[in-house]
């Protein structure tokens, strides 16, 4: 996948919107086949941050790294300073569209 500030180009979907998830909710969207249960946390601002992280302000991981990471167990919400910490542990562009038509 391509990746263009806040857009990605997906095989499938063409030029859409990006969202950022776990390597293992990445690995689901390829292999169509939903990871147990994912878990969201919410930036509220971060849209004066670098720029690479234009255009979401949450990050989607799964269980397994709640377990792996020590990522909170439930939906939550963080201080946009924690954001580039936490997206540092692992997290990678993912299709939008990919991601809801899998999971929603
Ligand atoms: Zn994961
Ligand atoms: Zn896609």
């Amino acid at each position: 996948m391509l990746f263009i500030m806040g857009r990605i180009e997906c095989r499938q979907h063409g030029v859409t919107g990006m969202i950022f998830t776990c390597p293992h909710i990445i690995q689901s969207l390829r292999d169509q086949e939903k990871t147990e249960r994912i878990i969201r946390v919410d930036f509220p601002d971060i849209s004066d941050i670098e720029e690479k992280y234009n255009g979401d302000r949450k990050l989607f991981y799964c269980t397994r790294c709640v377990v792996e990471q020590g990522f909170p167990s439930e939906n939550s919400e963080m201080p946009r300073d924690d954001f580039s910490q936490m997206y540092d542990k692992g997290f990678d562009p993912a299709c939008w569209d990919c991601f809801t038509k899998l999971y929603f």
